[in-house]
């Protein structure tokens, strides 16, 4: 199998040499393995860098033949930068690695994910075990922020941030998700197939520091939430009835105040207004977003669902090929 790494970088000429030096070793023993073929590659994708990381790329291109290169025009954010560079290399390739490209994550994971992959899984997702390298307030702003994902319905795999493996068809999938407000993994999951996890031990970066400004974080999590749940709508709703219930007590309260005749004169007629009203705005409130919930979803455009096999005597000759030459290149490479 052709396997392509897609490592996305923001100002990384500090690491840049360094996590080339150790990718290649990397693939020249997946090589002589042969558990992947020599046409395999790493496609770096410059996502708009200030500094030299484009030179270094094109220069490392220049002597090292696993090293493809994708020059983004501006800065266009990590999740984008990663589409950019899996949509390039998807059809020259038979599965994409997407790693960062200050390798903190475990290389040697992705070995077992190609493993995984000949095995016929078509998305294996590297599951970070150990975080103690990432710090307290990263650790557990990431866990609550889970948890909430959870709590509004978001499937996403937990404690997996970006470093996966998807085949070729598993891609063509993704591709057709045309979505601006782009947050992975939370579209992985929809797409189904067979899936599988490796586990993933974090390092510390080995230099320069984090490209993932506190901003550019919460815009992750902000898409992470808004772009998969319209639950916070019915939330409103919720709040609406809730009140709607209260202004019918408030009510009661306020009739009995007026009739034992202990009130400022106008305080009824307001306080039942106030209460109502709000309730009444809340559910109204709630109703339009309803609607622009669906517009929201319709405007997406994503696929309605994703077929995995046909059982049709014709279409099974052609996948039978497929098969057997899969099965041919796995002859050929054992
Ligand atoms: N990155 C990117 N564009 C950005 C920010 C980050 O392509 O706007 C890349 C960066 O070069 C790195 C990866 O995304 O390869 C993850 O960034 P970083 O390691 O800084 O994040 P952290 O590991 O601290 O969460
Ligand atoms: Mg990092």
């Amino acid at each position: 199998m052709r396997l392509a790494l897609v490592l996305p970088c923001y100002n990384e000429e500090e690491v840049l040499r360094r996590s080339i030096e150790q990718l290649t070793i990397l693939l020249d023993k997946m090589v002589a393995v042969h558990k992947i073929t020599p046409d395999s590659f790493m496609m770096f994708v410059n996502d708009g860098s200030r500094d030299a990381t484009w030179d270094i790329i094109v220069e490392q291109f220049r002597k090292n033949s696993y090293v493809k290169g994708v020059n983004l025009s501006i800065n266009v954010g990590h999740q984008n930068a990663i589409m950019a560079g899996m949509m390039t290399a998807m059809d020259m390739s038979d599965a994409v690695v997407t790693i960062d490209a200050d390798l903190q994550d475990d290389i040697a994971a992705i070995e077992i994910m190609v493993d995984r992959y000949r095995e016929g899984c078509d998305v294996v997702y590297g599951v970070k075990v150990s975080r103690t390298a990432d710090s307290f307030i990263k650790r557990s702003s990431a866990v609550m922020f889970y948890k909430l994902q959870a709590a509004l319905g978001v499937n996403t795999v937990y404690n997996h941030a970006d470093f996966r493996l998807m085949s070729r068809r598993a891609l063509q999938q993704l591709s057709r998700y045309k979505e601006r407000n782009l947050y992975l993994r939370g579209i992985v999951p929809l797409i189904g197939y067979k899936t599988a996890t490796v586990n993933d031990v974090i390092r510390e970066r080995e230099a320069g520091k984090s490209k993932y400004t506190l901003k550019k974080m919460l815009n992750l999590a902000m898409d992470g939430i808004t772009s998969f749940s319209v639950r916070p709508i019915y939330w409103i709703i919720a709040a609406g009835f809730f009140f709607l219930i209260v202004s019918v007590l408030a009510t009661i309260y306020i009739l009995i105040s007026f009739f034992s005749g202990h009130i400022v004169p106008g305080w009824t007629s307001l306080m039942l207004s106030l209460w109502f009203i709000g309730a009444i705005i809340l559910l109204g409130i709630g109703i339009i977003g309803q609607y622009i919930g669906k517009i929201y979803i319709e405007v997406k455009q994503r696929p309605r669902y994703n077929i995995e096999t046909i059982l049709d005597e014709k279409k099974e000759q052609s996948s039978n090929a497929t098969t057997k030459e899969s099965t041919d290149e796995s002859l050929v490479s054992h």
